[in-house]
């Protein structure tokens, strides 16, 4: 969502009551230091949210920030949260405790899956709770770029995936240990930049563009142009 106006804020939430949820949150845990699990209830019986759906939160008087459920059913509602410490929704995030209550817009956006069929996902620490979502729903295997100070979270969630230093892992030599086949689908989410680079290993493997499901979550500060989460 774009930065707007506070006063915009406040009319957009007027204008869209009715999109929007009230929730409270009844569970907290960092399963790293810079990811946190949270639990949300409310009465979420008038949203439908499929795996790749966002939500978003007011993070400050000026931003909407989008994240994915991992878990989101006619009460109760789950999200995983990187803390990476450098805007108003990683804050917003850090500081929810159990008790909160905070409005959230209703799930949209696109499926990031297709039925039936094995999946292969690339993502970082943005993208846990995306691919969690997605493995409830269909086989799939995959490679996360993460800080090791996170690598323990995979465990803890029993995903079975790859994962590489996010500054200096071997991205080539992961894939390379995957068979990669024309039935498989691909899902690129993250850092816009890891993206890029992933997707142009796949193609040169073979791996076609319809294959691919293409999400950027966020871009590095450098080359950002706004706040362009859609
Ligand atoms: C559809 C969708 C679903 C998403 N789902 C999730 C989710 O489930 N969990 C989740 O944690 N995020 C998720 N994101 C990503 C999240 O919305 C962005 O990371 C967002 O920019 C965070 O806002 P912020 O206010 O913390 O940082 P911003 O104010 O947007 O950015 C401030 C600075 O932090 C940097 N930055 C932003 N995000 C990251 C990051 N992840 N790691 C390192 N640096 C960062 C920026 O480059 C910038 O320099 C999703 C995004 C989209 C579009």
């Amino acid at each position: 969502m774009p930065r707007m106006p506070k006063w915009m804020g406040d009319a957009v939430e007027n204008l869209m009551a009715s999109k929007f949820l009230t929730v409270t949150v009844t569970h907290v845990e960092y399963l790293s230091r810079e990811v946190k699990r949270v639990c949300f209830a409310g009465d979420l019986s008038r949203a439908d949210c499929f795996p790749g759906y966002a939500v978003s939160f007011r993070v400050s008087a000026l931003d909407h920030k989008d994240y994915t459920p991992v878990v989101f059913t006619k009460d109760t509602c789950e999200i995983i949260f990187h803390i990476h410490g450098n805007g108003p929704g990683s804050a917003f995030a850090d500081n929810l405790q159990v008790g909160d209550s905070t409005k959230m817009l209703i799930p949209r956006g696109r499926k990031l899956y297709r039925e039936g069929g094995d999946h292969f996902f690339f993502g970082d620490e943005s993208s846990i709770g995306t691919c969690k979502a997605i493995m409830q729903e269909v086989p799939c295997a995959g490679i996360f770029e993460l800080d090791e100070a996170n690598w323990e979270v995979l465990g803890k969630l029993e995903m079975q995936v790859d994962v590489v230093h996010k500054h200096h892992g071997n991205i080539v030599a992961a894939l390379d240990k995957h068979t990669l086949h024309k039935e498989m689908t691909y899902v690129l989410t993250g850092k816009a930049a890891s993206i890029q680079v992933f997707r142009k290993l796949l193609k040169e493997r073979g791996v076609s563009s319809s294959q691919m499901i293409i999400k950027a979550y966020w871009v590095a500060e450098k080359h950002k142009r706004g706040s362009f989460a859609t």
